[in-house]
């Protein structure tokens, strides 16, 4: 006989309360087929795979058959979609199958996206097509690759039976995993309902899972909120120095760990404008890049205050005491952000005057539309060779950037740091390679069109070390053409 894969499941979240979840099992498929399993993250989730066979494992990411342990529950949540407040989402078709400690002791969720209908569902189907899981997986994957916090891709699968969306396409289920799956939205369903004893329920759990030192905090739930702010200011600012845009920042798509969730229409900008959209839903430019910092603090005002009547039983008092940690996220984000980006442009200490050479670059870089990754990539190369090493191709007045290079080169003479030293740490924040739209899409459509994965194979190899230059990797670092750019993507779901 043949031995099966084994996962140590320990499910905390299970326990909570029925109303916290519905239980469902994964609705088994026709057909299914592996496609990628991520063999790294299985390790590290210590998994044993046990030399199960493909024919094997594939059962259980596709859901047809529970692995030991598992306690497959939809979970329930709220949320805020393009401002608007909805008082139930939850998961109308993703299936948490349950949590493991990986070998580091962290516990993480193990999560079949794509797996069926739910009490959740609404009127869809539960399900996912193909492009859209393949694109989750190689945007978390090389997410995770560029230092960025996020969920991960365990596997994904493609279903055999067909999902009905503009038009007919592959199914497929993701394997997802994430820190929690525990959204800004889950405390917004307990919150409207006033349902606080189940709300402070949550919050407990969540701290005993992400902030174990807030337990003991003076005020353990202000100590959850300012958590949150810092994670998600870290998170936010990692984002905008890679030029990568969300897309749907829903209260619902924000994780309470800090881990970018939900890849839907996310896209990286090539052109830099901080008025880029890439999504077809987000008509008015609400989730616009520039915007990003803005949406996350509202994001993070609408937590707050689900956690007003747990901060305080005074609602002034309350509303004081959380209104100062929310104000405090533009001074975090503007922490990291500009410690980031000094660390893009060589810099080892600060000095007042980054912030104002930091933005005239992305002025220029703005006024010229050049592209994100090569201009900071090739400042790295700049400082090696005293040359531009091609740098200033990418503007379109020369002189303008060449005045701007020389209060660059000025700083960098009275920075410390060695020139070998300074290439390194320029090189390891500023990737060669990120998931560019186009080579994505072509990847996807191999796939979807052509029942060839190599694209998406060879795609994923090169952004899983993006700060290394590889060899035959220029069709992927560089820009579109014209006829080559992707103006709109989609939700697909
Ligand atoms: P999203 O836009 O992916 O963040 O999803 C928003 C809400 O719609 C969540 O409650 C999802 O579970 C639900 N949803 C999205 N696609 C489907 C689908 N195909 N079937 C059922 N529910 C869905
Ligand atoms: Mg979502
Ligand atoms: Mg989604």
């Amino acid at each position: 006989t043949q031995s099966l894969p084994r996962f140590r499941f320990d499910n905390r979240y299970r326990r909570l309360p029925d109303v916290f979840h519905a239980r469902i099992h994964p609705t088994p498929v026709q057909a299914p087929r592996l496609i990628k399993l991520n063999d790294a993250l299985a390790d590290e989730l210590g998994i044993e795979l046990n030399g199960s066979e493909p024919s094997t494992l594939v059962e259980f990411f596709a859901g047809n058959q529970i692995p030991e342990g598992a306690e497959p529950i939809a979970m329930v949540y709220a949320g805020h979609q393009f401002g608007q407040f909805v008082p139930r989402l939850g998961d109308g078709r993703a299936i948490l199958l349950g949590e493991v400690l990986d070998r580091q002791g962290r516990r993480r969720d193990i999560q079949l996206k794509g797996a069926g209908q739910t009490p959740f569902s609404r009127n869809g189907d539960g399900r996912a097509a193909l492009g859209p899981v393949l694109r989750e997986y190689l945007l978390g994957e090389a997410m995770h690759a560029l230092g960025v916090p996020t969920t991960r891709a365990l596997a994904a699968v493609t279903t055999g039976e067909p999902v009905y969306r503009e038009t007919v396409l592959p199914g497929a289920i993701l394997t997802r995993v994430a820190a929690s799956h525990v959204r800004v939205g889950t405390f917004e369903y307990f919150a409207a309902r006033g349902e606080t004893e189940a709300l402070r329920q949550l919050a407990d759990h969540v701290i005993a899972r992400h902030v174990p030192a807030a337990a003991t905090a003076p005020q353990p739930y202000l100590a959850l909120l300012e958590f949150v702010v810092e994670r998600q200011a870290a998170l936010v600012a990692a984002w905008m120095q890679i030029g990568f845009i969300h897309g749907v920042m829903n209260t619902d798509n924000m994780a309470i760990s800090g881990e970018t969730i939900d890849y839907g229409p996310c896209a990286f900008m090539d052109a830099y404008d901080p008025a880029t959209v890439f999504s077809s839903i987000d008509r008015t430019g609400r989730y616009a890049f520039g915007n990003q910092p803005t949406i996350a603090q509202w994001n993070l005002a609408r937590f707050a205050e689900t956690l007003l009547p747990l901060i305080d039983a005074s609602p002034e008092s309350a509303i004081t005491q959380a209104s100062e940690t929310i104000h405090s996220f533009l001074e975090r984000y503007t922490k990291h952000w500009s410690a980031g980006m000094r660390r893009k442009l060589g810099f080892s200490t600060a000095e007042p005057e980054d912030v104002a050479l930091i933005h005239d670059l992305l002025d220029l870089m703005a006024t010229s539309g050049a592209d994100f990754t090569l201009t900071f990539r090739r400042l790295g190369a700049a400082t090696v060779s005293q040359a531009d090493a091609g740098v200033r191709d990418l503007f379109v007045d020369r002189d303008a950037f060449d005045a701007w290079a020389t209060g660059w080169r000025a700083r960098l003479a009275r920075d410390p740091a060695s020139p070998d030293a300074r290439v390194h740490q320029m090189q390891s924040a500023n990737p060669a390679v990120i998931p560019r739209n186009h080579r994505v899409e072509q990847a996807l459509q191999a796939a979807v069109e052509d029942d060839d994965f190599s694209p998406f194979e060879r795609l994923l190899r090169v952004l899983e070390q993006p700060f290394t230059e590889q060899a035959d990797m220029a069709e992927y670092s560089t820009p579109p053409r014209d006829d080559e750019r992707v103006l709109r993507t989609f939700c697909g779901t």
